[in-house]
């Protein structure tokens, strides 16, 4: 297929996109689709677990099912690649603009899955009964390329995890993984509410401090995604020249906030000059 009819050439998701419908020979069909897609409202895309479906004009007045569906992932894959993305802030990062990056596919991988289903795990289909491809099952590409584009985590749906249960499954598995953080919250005994002056004006020691101070309860924790600076400001400059950077970047912002919840915390003496 030829890269020209690409609408994001160079990105994972149209990339693997553009293989599968390759395997049903929509190829042929590319050159006369584009322009057709381009004039055209775009088809709507009815997406649920498993299939995703369309309708695509025929002629002026009848139109043809199209359908892509492929088997859903099972609970236990979601629940273990949900418990290994949130270790990685990366990916959390991400997956919280709304982005779905490559490196996730490994996190599928290590359960011999693939968010992205295979070439051999789906069936294109359009009831036009054409053999073999068509120019509706064309347009069809077009239309589910353009919302990787726009939205790439209706993929999430499409292999059966909701997208809320998905990000709230990372979220309780990121709570699980700070049990030291949680456990530094010192639980102070009640202080005796009647010992407390009211206002300013009726406690006459308000300014000066009060046995209160040292019943202050408090929790010293560490950002829990150092790196999301990096992304909500322009690319660094210097980022073209320097393979990695922001990854780099992105450890060592890491490394500052856990030495300085363990200075707060007073397990070091010092956050300057000791090493990990
Ligand atoms: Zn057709």
């Amino acid at each position: 297929m030829n890269d020209r009819y690409s609408i994001s050439a160079g990105a994972w998701l149209p990339e693997r996109l553009q293989q599968l419908f390759t395997c049903v020979g929509v190829a042929d069909q590319l050159e006369e689709a584009l322009p057709i897609f381009r004039k055209r409202k775009a088809p709507e895309l009815f997406i649920v677990p498993g299939s995703i479906v369309s309708r695509i004009a025929a002629n002026e007045t009848q139109s043809v099912k199209v359908e892509l569906r492929t088997p859903c992932l099972v609970d236990k894959v979601w629940l273990g690649v949900g418990s290994s993305v949130a270790a990685n802030a990366y990916i959390v990062g991400k997956l919280l603009a709304g982005e779905l990056p490559q490196e996730i596919e490994h996190a599928f991988n290590a359960f011999h899955v693939s968010l992205f289903p295979k070439d051999e795990e789906v069936q294109i289909t359009c009831e036009c009964a054409g053999k073999g491809s068509c120019i509706h099952l064309a347009i069809f590409y077009f239309a589910i390329n353009e919302k990787l584009e726009n939205d790439p985590q209706f993929l999430l749906g499409f292999r059966g995890r909701d997208r809320h249960e998905f990000m709230a499954d990372i979220r309780t598995a990121r709570r699980a993984l700070a049990p030291a953080a949680d456990s530094n919250k010192r639980v102070l005994p009640a202080v005796d509410q009647s010992s407390l002056p009211t206002s300013p004006r009726e406690g006459e020691n308000f300014w000066s401090q009060g046995k209160a101070i040292s019943e202050l309860s408090f929790t010293i924790r560490a950002d829990e995604l150092p790196g999301q600076i990096l992304r909500r400001h322009d690319p660094i400059p210097l980022a073209e020249n320097i393979p990695g950077l922001e990854q780099v970047l992105e450890e060592a912002y890491n490394h500052v906030a856990n030495r300085a919840q363990a200075f707060g915390l007073g397990l070091m003496k010092s956050a300057i000059g000791q090493t990990r």
